[in-house]
């Protein structure tokens, strides 16, 4: 059990009883053919179909397969967190389930890393079998974050990548819930490099990704990595306060040098007072985004749950998180 593993393969899993062989067996080709040591880690995120049975089944035939089983479903960042605390190895790839990031990159990202790259992150150059709303807006949000924050988070960038050990190490020590694990390896640093790859459609099965989560994606990203939303109140606040001294202004000269023109009421005071308590909610809404995420974090729960751990050493399989 002593051998030095050099790859280990992180697959979130939530409802991939389709997929799940189909991706075992082409990891399992690819990482052969490296003639490197290599685990793969399977972590199941609370799926309610068969994916845990046939991960389970996979991990009793072949000991290079581990299984961290949680208790519910706690998210795909969550899992894959999971999945980097349980891994070994020198480096480490991030893989998604469903075959849209393809595991015949992983030898060209570790040539890189052996190069000296600590992290190597696919960059999709062009997605298939998506909708035109899930690649618009994936489009407008990767760049609007990056217009929203300081950090170098690169863009149409998903979670398939290789990070060295060394970034694995200090991507726990970042301990934060609701989490955005692509940006908070950017905010890390390190030597890092893209390289391109076409996005396949999924190989089966639907997006685990439906509306309410995307937005959920969407928000954790941006709280985490800027306040510049909170800024907003007092720049409305500003642009409105002026606006309406000027107003007021205008309303004052009409009643004193024009007095032929009479100032129409009921409809116009409704109006501005919906559109100015929409703004008020819609900025108290963004101020709870935070307060939300602060109540999170004070809580100081574990991130994630495991049910269970299959073929890992015991040292692994005792942790708790
Ligand atoms: N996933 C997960 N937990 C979730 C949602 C998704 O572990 O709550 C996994 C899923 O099994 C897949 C990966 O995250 O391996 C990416 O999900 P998906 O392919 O559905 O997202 P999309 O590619 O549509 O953005
Ligand atoms: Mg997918």
């Amino acid at each position: 059990m002593s051998e030095k593993i050099v790859c280990s393969v992180v697959v979130p899993l939530y409802n991939e009883e389709e997929v799940i062989l189909e991706t075992y067996n082409r990891l399992k080709k690819v990482m052969d053919s490296l003639n490197e040591t290599y685990e793969i880690i399977f972590v199941n995120d609370g799926s309610k179909d068969k994916t845990a049975q046939i991960a389970n089944e996979i991990c009793n035939k072949d000991k290079t397969v581990k299984l961290v089983d949680f208790a519910r479903n706690f998210g795909h960042q969550t899992a894959i967190t999971a999945g980097m605390d349980f891994s070994e190895g020198e480096c480490v790839v991030v893989i998604d389930a469903d075959l849209q990031d393809p595991p015949e990159l992983i030898p060209k990202m570790m040539e890189k890393w052996r190069e000296g790259y600590d992290v190597v992150y696919g960059k999709r150059a062009s997605r298939k079998g998506e909708t035109f709303f899930k690649k618009f807006t994936a489009k407008v949000f990767y760049r609007f974050l990056r217009s929203m924050t300081d950090v170098d988070i690169p863009v149409d960038t998903g979670d398939f990548r290789l990070i060295d050990r060394k970034v694995c190490e200090a991507l726990k020590m970042v301990n934060e819930r609701n989490r955005y694990i692509r940006g908070i390896i950017s905010w890390l640093g390190f030597k890092q490099i893209g390289i391109e790859f076409h996005r396949d459609k999924r190989f089966a099965g639907e997006t685990k990704y439906p509306l309410k989560k995307m937005i959920k994606f969407a928000l954790d990203a941006i709280t985490s990595f800027s306040y510049k939303p909170l800024k907003l109140a007092s720049y409305v606040g500003m642009i409105l306060s002026v606006a309406s001294f000027v107003y007021l202004l205008i309303v004052l000269y009409t009643k004193l040098f024009m007095p032929h023109v009479t100032q129409s009421g009921w409809a116009s005071i409704i109006a501005v007072n919906l559109l100015f308590n929409g703004i008020t909610l819609m900025i108290l809404g963004i101020i709870g985004e935070y307060i939300g995420r602060i109540y999170d974090e004070a809580k100081g729960r574990p991130l994630y749950i495991v049910r269970q751990t299959k073929n890992f050493s015991e040292e692994k399989s005792d942790k708790i998180t």
